[in-house]
């Protein structure tokens, strides 16, 4: 199992993230991306990547900053890192994108469409594909995506939380699908639907750790090891087993970031 999107820097969990990536390594959990959110979270994610060959960063600013600090610094900040760098080689851009989710976050809504589309730009110079964060503004992002355009490597909506039919506008981007824990909540209607239409090869996994643990582990922090209930969880949801689609997600995760091992079959 590949976790595609998981926050090991995160303050929540920087401390014991060491015993936090045995533990997943023993649930089963072969990789790791940590997604970047600020420049001091890229520092720690270099740290740990650079002790850790089994986890691999990305680098970018996170559109829930816009309304709290200065993120066209920041936004410079990448563009300085990728052009000469000195921290762990990022395998993809982000997290960045729009949120709407709160009225703070929608009245910065202009800004952070500049600094997306900034950072869209830097994905598509280095050619490194975007994990994209699209909450509650996904009209917003499509405009702009279709517009703009994605770098030639792709990238992936992380913790896809669109309905079904608006599938169909982001799979013919070429984009990739990321499910998080809401496909384990017994209340859930619209994630199960997704998880059943995504096509195989379109389909990541991820647990967004310490945010949004799934079920049976709620409450509490959530942890890459968790990505076993959510791997369990979706491959019932299509009708195939945990190991396939283990498989399956691993391989797109590994193509997608441009990384070479990819386990066998299991
Ligand atoms: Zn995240």
């Amino acid at each position: 199992m590949f976790d595609s999107h998981c926050h090991l820097h995160d303050h929540r969990m920087i401390g014991d993230h060491e015993a936090v990536l045995e533990q997943a390594r023993a649930a089963g959990v072969t990789g790791f991306l940590l997604a970047g959110v600020s420049p001091d979270g890229w520092r720690d994610e270099d740290a740990i990547a650079k002790k850790n060959p089994d986890v691999c960063v990305s680098y970018g600013v996170h559109p829930q900053l816009v309304a709290e600090t200065d993120t066209q610094a920041m936004v410079a900040a990448l563009a300085a890192e990728l052009a000469h760098p000195t921290l762990t080689m990022p395998v993809a851009i982000g997290e960045i994108g729009l949120d709407a989710y709160t009225k703070e976050r929608r009245a910065v809504l202009a800004t952070q469409e500049g600094i997306f589309r900034a950072q869209l730009a830097l994905a598509r110079e280095y050619d490194l594909p975007v994990i994209l964060h699209i909450l509650k503004a996904h009209e917003e992002a499509l405009k702009i995506l279709r517009r703009d355009g994605l770098p030639k490597a792709g990238g992936v909506v992380h913790s896809y939380s669109g309905s079904e039919a608006l599938l169909d506008a982001y799979l013919p981007l070429g984009l990739h699908i990321s499910l998080a824990g809401s496909v384990t909540f017994k209340t859930a209607v619209k994630a199960p639907a997704v998880a059943r239409k995504v096509p195989i090869d379109r389909l990541l996994v991820e647990t967004d750790a310490p945010d949004q643990t799934p079920e049976p582990h709620r409450p509490g922090r959530n942890e890459p090891r968790h990505l076993k209930t959510i791997v369990e969880a979706i491959a019932e949801i299509r009708g195939t087993t945990p190991e396939a689609l283990a498989h399956d997600t691993t391989v797109n995760a590994l193509r997608l970031f441009g990384l070479t091992t990819v386990p066998a079959k299991s």
